[in-house]
């Protein structure tokens, strides 16, 4: 038997020959579980071998980023991009600054990139980059430094058509606004090399609220293939960056309570859900003042130090938006308990995969990340179409198309679904559909 019909143990085999890290395992095995039926049914996919092809990335870049601090000390640090497949279109995903950054952590993350976008529908293939640096606690000069030589080598691989990168966690518009800065002053190209930018360098107004916004449309989604809406929901959220802000920024639109965020100090729990002033106050808190959620005071807010947001309140809508294994078995079983019905991952894979089948086996409708936070990729695609035709997008068109585009993902996911007692499983969806357009698209273009 050769590995093209996938029985389990070849499967095994194959991610054993790759060798991949922890992170990376457990995203292949999630893919792998979905995807094995609709390879056994396609000789096509197994004449050309297109899983085993797909679990290697095109390349790896690693590169050091040299720096000065402060007070004049010398630092170093690690730079990676993974450039993971340009099937669909130029490599595109964001780049992460944090101390927990390794090639483990980019490789997951460029591999789930690809079948989101994939899913998006849009002509943008898969990747992902960051540093080992931490831009917490940095001033505003020693962010710039870093951001300035992590672009001096990263410049020679990118470009609008090769790859195009973005944010993701630590990198915010501060950020890609020094990154962009330093490009265009090594290549006098003022083009859309990067998307997350702010407004006036080129930006796209409503960017910063896609991912949130997204993920809050997609539990939207799924809430009404049920037969329900968000309307009156008590919504858990993690996390207080830019998905989690603005996903507690649109869920109150939508009429829900949001009952929590969290850092990685702990969790802030509004028994009665926050108000609008006070998630306002959080934005601006926590974009502009940088500040911890420990030293923010809300009225009716209780803070938790050292503890996720799991179990801690009644929520029927969870959103982790924070970061990848936030939410284990334990938790699983905590939100369960608490009532979760519906999970969206604001987040990249914040659920473990145990999590996730409990989820799922307890009748949660569950929406993986790589569907139910493309929002924000797809308004990196609207960025480089802008950018690509000069033209100049407001946020009405944006916020719009988003909320378009996420219904058709949600849809695209449903359809290819497995169904298990009437709940859709949104998982099998996401990964067939991504894989089917992808491996298509590596047939096509032969080996
Ligand atoms: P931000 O850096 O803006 O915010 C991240 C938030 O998560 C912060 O509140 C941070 O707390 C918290 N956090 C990070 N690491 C940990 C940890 N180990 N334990 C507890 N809390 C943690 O990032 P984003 O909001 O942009 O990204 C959040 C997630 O969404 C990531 O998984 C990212 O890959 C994913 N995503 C982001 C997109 C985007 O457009 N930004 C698009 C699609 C997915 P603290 O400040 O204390 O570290």
């Amino acid at each position: 038997m050769t590995t093209a019909t996938m029985p389990h143990a070849d499967l095994t085999e194959l991610i054993d020959a790759v060798n991949p890290g922890d992170l990376y395992r457990s995203a292949i095995e999630e893919t792998a579980d979905s995807i094995a039926p609709v390879i056994a049914q396609n000789k096509a996919y197994q004449d050309a071998r297109v899983f085993e092809r797909m679990l290697i990335p095109d390349r790896v870049i690693r590169f050091r980023v040299e720096w000065v601090d402060d007070s004049g000390q010398v630092r170093v640090n690690t730079g990676w991009r993974v450039e993971h497949s340009n099937l669909i279109g130029p490599y595109k995903g964001g780049l992460r600054f944090h101390p927990s950054v390794t090639e483990d952590t980019l490789q997951f993350l460029a591999y789930e990139q690809c079948f989101k976008n994939a899913l998006t529908g849009l002509p943008i293939g898969g990747g992902k980059g960051g540093s080992d640096f931490d831009p917490k606690g940095k001033s505003d000069h020693e962010v710039m430094r870093f951001c300035q030589s992590f672009m001096r080598e990263l410049a020679r691989h990118i470009g609008p058509d090769i790859d195009v990168p973005a944010g993701d966690i630590g990198v915010g518009g501060r950020e890609v606004g020094y990154l962009y800065g330093q490009w265009v002053k090594m290549t006098k190209r003022p083009v859309g090399v990067l998307t997350g930018k702010p407004v006036g360098s080129g930006g796209l107004p409503g960017r910063s609220e896609a991912t949130g916004y997204g993920t809050v449309a997609f539990a939207r989604e799924m809430l009404g293939d049920g037969g329900d809406s968000l309307e009156g929901k008590r919504v858990m959220i993690s996390g207080a960056g830019n998905v989690a802000l603005y996903a507690a920024e649109r869920a109150r639109q939508l009429g829900a309570t949001v009952v929590s965020l969290s850092d990685s100090g702990g969790t802030i729990i509004s028994e009665g859900g926050l108000g609008d002033e006070q998630v306002q106050e959080l934005i601006d808190y926590k974009e502009n003042q940088r500040g911890r959620l420990k030293d923010w005071s809300g009225s009716g807010v209780a803070f938790h130090a050292g503890e996720t947001p799991w179990g801690k309140t009644d929520a029927s809508v969870v959103l982790p938006c924070a970061t990848q294994h936030e939410l284990d078995a334990e938790g699983a079983n905590k939100v369960l308990e608490r009532g979760a019905k519906v999970v969206a991952e604001g987040a990249n894979m914040p659920c473990t995969h145990r999590a996730r089948d409990l989820l799922i086996g307890g009748g949660v409708r569950f929406g993986p990340g790589k569907a139910a936070n493309a929002g924000g990729v797809a308004c990196s695609g609207f960025e480089m179409h802008q950018n690509a035709t000069h033209a100049s997008w407001t946020k009405k068109d944006t916020l719009s198309k988003l909320d378009d585009l996420m219904k058709d993902i949600h849809e695209l996911a449903r359809k290819h679904a497995t169904d298990a007692d009437g709940v859709p499983n949104y998982g099998v969806g996401a990964d067939r559909a991504g894989f089917v357009k992808l491996a298509d698209a590596m047939v096509s273009m032969g080996v």
